[in-house]
């Protein structure tokens, strides 16, 4: 029998045919480009429980991960996913936003765009295992806050942005394109990355081309391209970079919510608290979806799964899944923060994420209002939300630290012992219900306050 690829390396990127050892067992993740039915989202949370442990993610980004397999059962669940014929991704991470070509607000249908790029980067090896593109049409649920290596974001129908590295708001704009130049400047790109290094990702392409402003690594970028009154010629890649980061507006819109669509169809977004399950809650759920009449379903990014059907089988779902204890409104406290699976699931976790933050759902509702997510990790790895976070708890080998406005691996402003944690943040939700001034949200009020201050609260200091 052919060894188990097993996925050891820290920052590895589980895939359903090399899942990632972790501290339950081997996870593996299921990757879908379109939606499935319910019933087919029970077979694969009845696999879970069959080769697994029965715990289910849904991850940042929306992908499925089954957790607790063994190096005998990971294998059998891989052939038995594969003999679903489920619409699994195959080959580079091309993403679109969760209502694509249903979405009438949207500024263009990015599928197409997709579609050509997954097929065209077939032939490339050598990119990074999470490399990433984003191509982002637009409308009621944008991808602005996940992270990607190169981002396309519909200016017009005929328009689309080029970004590198980072979210929408932080990534490096690279230049504005002709829709017919998009997918031979993404395709190039990614043959300039494969042959950097390994590993390479979009933020490496930024000094990459600083340092070789003689040797554009694109073809014609936005030759012809007229954008107002201005005709762009081909483009110096100094030019380019000098365009520098973006001043974009994030702020995607919560997949928790009610969403009108084309031809009568709504969707809704449910999703397990902290974006873990376990598969009998997500039969339940399922078996629901079916009884309602409901036929189709996608997980989503921010951990959520979207149901698609009619207005009120989508209302009767959302009320169901409240009842159950699902994440069901933008405004759930639970959905403001990002955990890691943490302990016990992670031999590299100090803190029980999920604990810490079910608490802190319930203690400090006011603080969590949707303006920041609160990053409760494990390690200082910081799975949950690579990102900076206004306000991070990590778990060290022996205590928690409190980083502000940082990443989970920067310098923090206070430590907390571990049974002392929710009681510290308490505190710091306690001064900034104190401190926020009218109209002002926790984000800005935690900003403000600064770390002097929060460290001061956090060890109860007056
Ligand atoms: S961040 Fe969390 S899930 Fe990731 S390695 Fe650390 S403890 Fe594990």
């Amino acid at each position: 029998m052919t060894a188990l690829p097993l996925n050891m390396q820290r920052g590895a990127c589980p895939a359903l045919s090399a899942p990632m050892m972790t501290g339950d067992g081997l996870l593996a993740r299921i990757s879908l480009i379109e939606a499935i039915s319910p019933e087919e989202l029970t077979d694969i949370c009845r696999l879970a429980l069959k080769h697994g442990n029965g715990m289910i993610d849904i991850s940042a980004r929306g992908n499925l991960q089954v957790r607790g397999l063994t190096e005998t059962s990971a294998p059998r669940l891989d052939a038995e996913i594969r003999a679903m014929s489920l619409p699994l991704r195959d080959g580079l991470a091309v993403e679109v936003p969760p209502l694509a070509g249903m979405d009438g607000s949207e500024i263009a249908d990015p599928r197409p765009l997709a579609e050509a790029i997954r097929e065209a980067s077939r032939g490339i090896t050598g990119l990074a295992p999470k490399m990433t593109v984003v191509v982002d049409g637009g409308g009621l649920l944008r991808l602005s806050d996940l992270l990607a290596d190169i981002r396309l974001v519909a200016l017009s129908k005929r328009e689309w942005k080029l970004l590198l590295g980072g979210t929408e708001q932080s990534g490096f704009l690279f230049n504005v394109l002709r829709e017919t130049l998009v997918v031979d400047t993404v395709i190039e790109l990614l043959k300039r990355l494969a042959s950097l290094r390994n590993k390479a990702r979009g933020r490496d392409l930024i000094a990459d081309l600083a340092e070789n402003k003689k040797a554009p690594p694109a073809p014609p970028l936005s030759s012809g391209l007229s954008r107002g009154s201005a005709s762009v010629e081909k483009t110096d890649p100094s030019q380019m970079l000098g365009t520098g980061p973006t001043m974009t507006s994030g702020n995607a819109a919560s997949p928790f919510d009610l969403f009108p669509l084309s031809d009568g169809l709504h969707a809704v977004g449910i999703g397990p608290a902290f974006g873990q399950a376990n598969s009998g809650n997500l039969i339940a759920l399922c078996d629901e979806a079916a009884r309602l009449g409901i036929k189709s379903a996608k997980p989503a990014f921010d951990h959520s799964l979207l149901f698609f059907s009619t207005e009120i089988a989508c209302r009767a779902l959302r009320d169901f899944a409240a009842n159950n204890g699902f994440v069901t409104s933008a405004t759930d406290p639970r959905g403001h923060i990002a955990a890691c699976s943490g302990s016990p699931a992670c031999n590299s976790a100090t803190i029980a994420t999920h604990e810490i933050a079910a608490t802190a759902a319930a203690e400090c509702a006011d603080l969590l209002d949707g303006s920041f997510k609160l990053h409760v990790t494990g390690c200082p790895k910081g799975c949950a939300h690579p990102q900076p976070a206004a306000l991070a708890l990590c778990g060290t080998a022996d205590r928690v630290s409190l980083i502000a406005q940082g990443k989970a691996a920067d310098e923090p402003f206070a430590f907390s012992s571990f049974a002392d944690t929710n009681a510290t943040l308490r505190r710091l939700a306690d001064l900034v219900r104190s401190e926020r001034r009218p109209s002002e949200n926790s984000a800005a009020c935690l900003a403000r306050i600064g770390s002097d201050r929060l460290a001061a609260a956090a060890t109860g200091r007056p």
